[in-house]
This record gives C-alpha cells, sequence and structure tokens, in this order.
C-alpha cells in the first residue's frame, strides 16, 4: 500500500530538483573545503554560493550565514553561545512554554547554570502576549526566543512587533523557523532578528543541515570547539552536499511561495472544515489564521490521538500526534496544556501537515476514513459511554 504521508513538519522528503544538485558533492565534488588544491577550492566555492543564496532568501548577509547539522544544534548554539557570551550583562532570559524542546531543554540547562528563564504564556489560540512581554524584560535580559511557527499547532508569532521589542529595550531577539523558512515570508531586516534557526529537511532538503543566522556584530560563543571552520564560530569539516541542498531547496521555495501558500491554504480549509463538520465534539488547535499554510491540528474528544494514528496507519494515512520527537511518550503535549486544553483533549489530538506533494485527492480521502474511525473508537470509549449517558439523563 502506498503511503499517503501528512507529516510534511515532521520531516519532508528531499525534493528531486535538489537531489540532482547534490549528487556530484558525492563523487567528483568530494574535496575537503580547506584543502588549498583545486578540488577543495571548488567545494568552498560551493559553500560560499549557497551561503550567498541563503543570506538572499533570509534578507540577511552573507557573512552572517553560518552552517550547522541541524535546527537542533543551531537553537543549542543561540541561546548557549549568547549567555556565555553576555554572562557578565546579564542572566535572564524569556522565552515561551510552547518552544520546540531544542530550546526549552537548552532554557532549562541555562537555568542549571545559573540563568533565570521566564517562559511566556500564550493564549488559547498560541499567541503570546506582546505587553506580557515587554513587562517580561529587565535590566538583566539579555536575550528574546520566541518560535517564528509553531510545530505543532502551525501558529505564527508576530516577528516584527517583538523584534520593535527587543530592540527597543536593547535585548537580542533569536527565533527558532525551523517551520517558518520557506513556507512563510521572513525579513531579518524588517524582523529586526539578531539570530535565526533552520533545518533543511523540513522544506525538502536532506536531514542532518541546518544554518544559524547571526546578525554582524551579535555578541556569541562558538559551541563546536576544533578547526577554523565557517569564520571560527563552527568547527567540523562542512557537509558541503547538504548545504548546497540547502541553499537550492530554500530557493526553490522562495520562488514558489506565494502560489504553494495559495494552494496548501485550499487544501488545509478543506480538509479542517470537512472533519469538524463530519465529526461532532472536535475542535481545532491554533490559531485560525495566523497558521502554516500547511498545519491542521485537531482535537476528537473521548478518544486517544495514539489510536487513531494506528488506524489511520492501517489505512496508509501517515499522520501524528503531538510532535514527531515526543511522540513515544505518553506526556500529553506540552503545547497543547499550554493552550489550556485538558490532559484528556490533549491525548485526543491529531496533526496533519500537507506539503509539496499534497493533492486533493489524499485530503478527500482523510475526510473519508477518519470520521468512520472516531466513531469506530467512541463506540468502545468508556468515556464516551458516560458522555451520551449523561446528555441523555438530561434532555429526559
Ligand atoms: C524540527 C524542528 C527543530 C529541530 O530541527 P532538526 O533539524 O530536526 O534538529 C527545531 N525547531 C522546530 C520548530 C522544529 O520543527
Amino acid at each position: 500500500m502506498k503511503t499517503i504521508y501528512f507529516d510534511y513538519a515532521a520531516t519532508s522528503p528531499v525534493r528531486n530538483e535538489v537531489f540532482e544538485e547534490i549528487k556530484p558533492y558525492f563523487s567528483s565534488f568530494f574535496g575537503n573545503p580547506s584543502s588549498i588544491y583545486q578540488l577543495g577550492q571548488e567545494a568552498k566555492q560551493a559553500i560560499e554560493t549557497a551561503r550567498q543564496t541563503v543570506a538572499r532568501v533570509l534578507g540577511g548577509r552573507t557573512d552572517e550565514i553560518f552552517f550547522t547539522s541541524c535546527g537542533s544544534e543551531s537553537d543549542n548554539w543561540a541561546l548557549r553561545g549568547v549567555a556565555e557570551a553576555l554572562q557578565q550583562k546579564g542572566n535572564h532570559i524569556i522565552t515561551t512554554k510552547i518552544e520546540h524542546h531544542a530550546v526549552l531543554h537548552t532554557a532549562q540547562y541555562l537555568e542549571r547554570h545559573g540563568f533565570t528563564v521566564t517562559y511566556l504564556d500564550v493564549d488559547q489560540d498560541g499567541l503570546i502576549s506582546l505587553e506580557e512581554l515587554e513587562k517580561a524584560i529587565t535590566p538583566k535580559t539579555i536575550l528574546i526566543s520566541v518560535m517564528a511557527a509553531n510545530n505543532e499547532i502551525g501558529t505564527l508569532q508576530p516577528l516584527k512587533e517583538i523584534g520593535a521589542i527587543a530592540k527597543r529595550h536593547g535585548v537580542l531577539f533569536h527565533t527558532d523557523a525551523v517551520q517558518a523558512v520557506g513556507h512563510v515570508p521572513l525579513d531579518v531586516e524588517e524582523m529586526q532578528i539578531d539570530l535565526l534557526s533552520l533545518s533543511g529537511h523540513k522544506l525538502g532538503a536532506p536531514k542532518g543541515i541546518g544554518a544559524l543566522y547571526i546578525r554582524k556584530g551579535t555578541p556569541i560563543h562558538p559551541f563546536l570547539l576544533g578547526g577554523g571552520q565557517e569564520k571560527k564560530q563552527r568547527a567540523g569539516t562542512e557537509n558541503v552536499a547538504s548545504i548546497v541542498g540547502l541553499a537550492k531547496a530554500m530557493a526553490l521555495a522562495a520562488e514558489e511561495m506565494e502560489e504553494e501558500t495559495a494552494r496548501l491554504t485550499v487544501l488545509r480549509e478543506k480538509l479542517i472544515n470537512g472533519l469538524l463538520e463530519k465529526i461532532p465534539h472536535s475542535q481545532v488547535n491554533g490559531h485560525r489564521t495566523k497558521r502554516l499554510p500547511g498545519n491542521c491540528n485537531l482535537s476528537f474528544a473521548f478518544v486517544e490521538g495514539e489510536s487513531i494514528l494506528m488506524l489511520l496507519d492501517a489505512a496508509g494515512i501517515a499522520a501524528s500526534s503531538g510532535s514527531a520527537c515526543t511522540s513515544g511518550s505518553l506526556d500529553p503535549s506540552h503545547v497543547l496544556l499550554a493552550l489550556g486544553l485538558s490532559h484528556e483533549l490533549a491525548h485526543g489530538s491529531v496533526r496533519f501537515t500537507l506539503g509539496l506533494g499534497t493533492t486533493e485527492e489524499e485530503v478527500d480521502y482523510v475526510l473519508e476514513v477518519l470520521p468512520d474511525i472516531v466513531a469506530r473508537l467512541r463506540e468502545m470509549s468508556p468515556l464516551y459511554e458516560d458522555f451520551m449517558k449523561k446528555t441523555k439523563e438530561e434532555t429526559v
């Protein structure tokens, strides 16, 4: 059975155009970019061309782009690198309760090493309050880290407003833009972003490649020590092929963004509205419009998300509950709890994320099979039985 893939926020297949572009860097152009002979210099040139492309897409300068091994590394580096560099100035960091674990666990690490962290609440749609953000800033605050787009619920934060607040108070602004890059417009100048994390595999480039944008002049310590690569800021022989692939994927995504956003938004709305209509006691999680074009996250009362996923899998559909990184754990999603969902509803959530390969037929197929799956599970659910009994008594 062919898998119908609805988990683009977990990872995406490498695009054909990207695959073709990077192939020669595994064979003909295999040189070490640090070598002085021709073969090495060709590899070096490929990296510098890629750096220009990434900088252009983000609106930054070429010397502000640093390649890393993944989005998680970029997040770790941004937080720890700035914290170390500025610890004489202050020890306070502001972030949110709904960040990816790459940010949250790094913030917790810093708390164990003398820093204090404010975790901002979000409203029921997943948006932070700008007033609360501004109120949280103290003379000791050195960094604000707020994600551009949430990986579970797709909510987009007001980056430009956050950037303006950070600037006004002389505080650095980092954003985990792993879900946003290639999917929604971003501009580090317009949004006054000082540090931005991105990852290749969420936009059609290979896994294991990422980048950190670092505004020129930003105080930051290196994270990986060793050789002098990446202007002595990030040691390790460069992943040349994947760097080339990342740049190619970002250039393509930028070109196609407007059209693809329009296409995916139509499909997303069809899926969300269709499911809400066909499945009683269901709700959307995340902001209804300030949302990634390809993100659908819904909760279905009285059933377990994990059970839904198993039956979807049996029907050939790959979706997820919470985020890929934490699935397998039985804790309810920290993001859904931060929205104010009960444990029960948080456990009953499913995320469908759409991408380049998603077709209307695939959306129709989910609309055809999911209502039956939920109905079947509810028939076996003691919670649902209780609920039905109660409503019967009330209507008698
Ligand atoms: C996937 C993801 C990451 C981690 O990126 P990797 O390249 O898989 O390490 C970080 N933040 C967000 C929001 C993500 O979706």
